[in-house]
C-alpha cells in the first residue's frame, strides 16, 4: 500500500530518491520520508502529507548528504498519518532505518516486549519493531540479524533497511508485498514498483517471499533463509513509465477490480478470530446494541449504495428498522434522531463533506457513530465514536470498485456481529454466515478469472443509448451501484428501478432494442423477477440476466445469461457486483472514455 524507493551508488542519493518516490506516490500519500547513511550517520527527514512536503523540507533532496539511502510514501494502517509516524523508522540507538510496506499483526506483543528490554519507541506505527528488533539481536553479522528478526514477524511486509555499522549495503527482504531491485552500473536500486526506477534502469529481479537481497554498489546477492545464494535471471522491463505505475494494467479501475480478492481478504483477516467475528472497534455493550431502535445510513454515492444493500441485511438478520439515507439530504431535513439511533457513515475517503456534515448533525442529535472508512486519520475517522476501517489499500480510479466492495464485507461482519450479540442469529447460522463470508474473495476470483464473458457482452452491447438495471430485494440495491458504474465511467444514461415499479411508469420507456439488465439473484423472488423480463421482453427489450449457478432455467428466459456462484442470499451482492463492474469498465473502454478519471468528477468529494 506504499511505497518504497532505496538506491546505492556514487551519487547523491536523495534527489532520485524523491523522483522515484514520485513516481510511487499513488500507493500511498498521507506523508513520506528519507533516510541517507551520511558518513556513517543514518540521517532521518520526513514530512507529513503530499510529497512535495518533503521536497521543500530537503531543497529537492539537496540537502541530504550521502550516496546510500531508502525512502518511503506511506498509507497509514497504524497510527495516524503524521512526521513522526512517517517512515523510515529508527531504532533507539538510530543504528537501524527502516521502510516497511505491509502490516505487522503481531505488534503489539513485540512492542510490549521490546520496551520492557528498554527500547524507546516514538511513532505509534507496527513498523517502528522492526526497526527496533534489528537493533536488539544485532550482534555483528547482519544476516543473522535479519534472518532473526523475519522470525519474529508475523503478517505481510517488503522491507528496506540501512545499517550504521554496514554502510555499504542495503537490505531488502519481502512477504506478500512486492519488491523488486533494480541493476545499474556501479549503482543499484530497490522499489516497490517498476515505474520508481524506470529512469535509471529497465534490468530488474523481482524479489519473492523470504528471500534476502543484499544489495551493494557493485553488485547484488540473494539468499534464502538458510544463508543459502539464490540464482536469479534478471528481467528486463519492456513498459512504458505510465503502464508501469498501473501494475502492467491499461487502467487504475481495472487494477482495483482486479485486486478486490486480496482487498476483501486484508479487511476480512483481522476481524476474524478462532470462528468468531472481532470488531473490538465498536465500543458498545450488548445493553447499549439492544437498546437502539434504528439504525441510520449515511453516505453518497456508491458508500450510500453499500447502506441500501446494508438495509436488507440489516432489517432481516437483525429485525431493527433501518433507514439509508443520502447524506446531502439528512442534514437538511430535520431527522429523527437520538440516542436510541445508531449511526453508520460510510465513506471510502473519509473526507465526503457531506457525509462529514451528516455525521455531525447525528451526533449533535445523541447518536452513537460508526464509521467505515477507507483512509487511516481521515477527519470522518477522526470524528467518529468507532472506526471500522476497510483495508483497500489506496483508490486511485474515481469509480470506486474496491472500496464498495470492502465497505460490504464489513457491513456483512457488523451483520453478524450485532446478530449474535443481540441473540438474533443460531449458532448454525452464524457459523454458516461466516464460512460464506470466509469464501467471497475465492468466489470473486473465480469470476475475474473468466471476465472474457462480459468483454464479450460489452463488445455487443456497448452502442446501448439507454439502459434500466431492475431487481428486487436486495438485487435492487445492487441495481444502484450496478447503473451508476456504467453511467459514471461510459456515460450511457442508465437507470437503476425496483422491478415491481417499472409498469407504475418507466416501462413506457422501454421501446425496441432497450437494454434491461435483469438482477436475479434473490432466491425468494425469482420468479417475479422473471414475469418482470418477461413484461419487457413484450415491449421489444433485449434483457441481460445476472443470476446464480442453480438457476440455468433463466437462459430460455433472457436473451444473454450471466452465472455468479452460490452463496448466502445476504451476500449475494459482493458476487454480483463484480460482472457488472467489468461489464462498465468494457463498455467504457470500447467508447474509448478516459475510465479512470470520467468528466466532471473527482474521487474524494470534499465539498457539499
Ligand atoms: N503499516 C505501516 C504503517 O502504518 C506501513 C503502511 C504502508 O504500507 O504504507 O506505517
Amino acid at each position: 500500500m506504499c511505497g518504497i524507493v532505496g538506491y546505492i551508488g556514487e551519487e547523491q542519493a536523495a534527489p532520485f530518491l524523491l523522483s522515484g518516490l514520485e513516481k510511487l506516490e499513488y500507493r500511498g500519500y498521507d506523508s513520506a520520508g528519507l533516510c541517507l547513511n551520511d558518513n556513517g550517520e543514518l540521517v532521518v527527514k520526513k514530512a507529513k502529507g503530499k510529497l512535495k512536503e518533503l521536497k521543500t523540507l530537503t531543497d529537492d533532496g539537496k540537502n541530504l548528504h550521502g550516496t546510500i539511502g531508502i525512502g518511503h510514501t506511506r498509507w497509514a494502517t497504524h497510527g495516524e498519518p503524521s512526521d513522526v509516524n512517517a517512515h523510515p523508522h529508527l531504532s533507539t540507538s538510530g543504528r537501524f532505518a527502516v521502510v516497511h510496506n505491509g502490516i505487522i499483526e503481531n505488534y503489539l506483543i513485540l512492542k510490549e516486549k521490546l520496551t520492557e528490554k528498554g527500547m524507546v519507541f516514538q511513532s505509534n506505527t507496527d513498523t517502528e519493531v522492526i526497526a527496533q528488533l534489528f537493533e536488539y539481536y544485532y550482534q555483528g553479522s547482519l544476516m543473522d540479524t535479519v534472518i532473526k528478526v523475519l522470525s519474529k514477524l508475523d503478517g505481510s511486509y517488503a522491507l528496506g533497511v540501512l545499517s550504521r555499522d554496514n554502510p555499504d549495503e542495503i537490505i531488502a527482504v519481502r512477504k506478500e508485498s512486492p519488491l523488486i531491485i533494480g541493476l545499474g552500473n556501479g549503482e543499484n536500486y530497490i522499489a516497490s514498483d517498476i515505474p520508481a526506477i524506470l529512469s535509471k534502469t529497465r534490468t530488474i529481479y523481482r524479489l519473492e517471499n523470504d528471500e534476502i537481497a543484499v544489495i551493494r554498489r557493485d553488485g547484488v546477492q540473494i539468499y534464502n533463509l538458510d544463508k543459502e545464494p539464490v540464482h536469479k535471471e534478471p528481467e528486463h522491463i519492456e513498459w512504458d513509465v505510465d503502464a508501469a505505475e498501473k501494475g502492467g494494467y491499461e487502467h487504475f479501475m481495472f487494477k482495483e477490480i482486479m485486486e478486490q480478492p486480496k482487498a476483501l481478504r486484508d479487511t476480512l483477516h483481522p476481524h476474524i478470530q478462532d470462528g468468531r467475528v472481532v470488531l473490538d472497534e465498536i465500543h458498545l455493550t450488548a445493553e447499549q446494541i439492544r437498546s437502539f431502535r434504528k439504525i441510520n445510513i449515511l453516505a453518497c454515492g456508491s458508500a450510500y449504495h453499500v447502506g441500501v444493500v446494508a438495509k436488507y441485511v440489516f432489517e432481516k438478520v437483525l429485525r431493527i428498522p433501518v433507514e439509508a439515507d443520502l447524506a446531502s439530504e439528512f442534514r437538511y431535513r430535520d431527522p429523527i434522531v437520538d440516542d436510541k439511533t445508531l449511526t453508520i457513515v460510510i465513506s471510502q475517503s473519509g473526507e465526503t463533506a457531506d457525509t462529514k456534515e451528516a455525521m455531525k448533525e447525528a451526533k449533535r442529535r445523541g447518536s452513537h457513530v460508526i464509521a467505515i472508512v477507507n483512509v487511516l486519520g481521515s477527519a470522518i475517522a477522526k470524528e467518529a465514536h468507532d472506526v471500522i476501517y476497510t483495508l483497500a489499500g489506496p483508490e486511485i480510479a474515481v469509480a470506486t470498485t474496491k472500496a464498495y466492495s470492502t465497505q460490504l464485507a464489513v457491513i456483512y461482519l457488523m451483520a453478524i456481529y450485532f446478530g449474535d450479540l443481540l441473540g438474533k442469529i443460531s449458532d448454525t447460522e452464524y457459523k454458516c454466515y461466516l464460512r460464506e463470508l470466509q469464501m467471497i474473495p475465492d468466489k470473486i476470483q473465480q469470476i475475474l478469472d473468466n471476465s472474457e464473458q462480459m468483454q464479450y457482452l460489452a463488445s455487443q452491447l456497448f452502442h446501448a443509448g439507454d439502459v434500466f438495471f431492475i431487481g428486487r430485494n436486495i438485487d435492487y440495491a445492487l441495481s444502484l451501484e450496478g447503473s451508476l458504474k456504467l453511467k459514471e465511467i461510459s456515460y450511457i444514461h442508465s437507470e437503476a428501478y425496483a422491478a415491481g415499479e417499472l409498469k407504475h411508469g418507466t416501462i413506457s420507456l422501454i421501446e425496441n432494442g432497450t437494454l434491461v439488465i435483469a438482477l436475479a439473484t434473490h432466491e425468494e423472488l425469482i420468479g417475479k423477477i422473471v414475469s418482470n423480463i418477461q413484461e419487457v421482453q413484450a415491449r421489444g427489450a433485449y434483457v441481460l440476466c445476472l443470476t446464480t449457478e442453480k438457476h440455468q432455467e433463466l437462459k430460455s428466459v433472457a436473451q444473454s445469461t450471466v452465472f455468479i456462484p452460490q452463496t448466502c442470499d445476504m451476500m449475494l451482492p459482493s458476487l454480483a457486483v463484480v460482472p457488472l463492474q467489468l461489464f462498465a469498465y468494457y463498455v467504457a473502454a470500447l467508447k474509448g472514455c478516459d475510465i479512470d478519471k470520467p468528466r466532471n468528477l473527482a474521487k474524494s468529494v470534499t465539498v457539499e
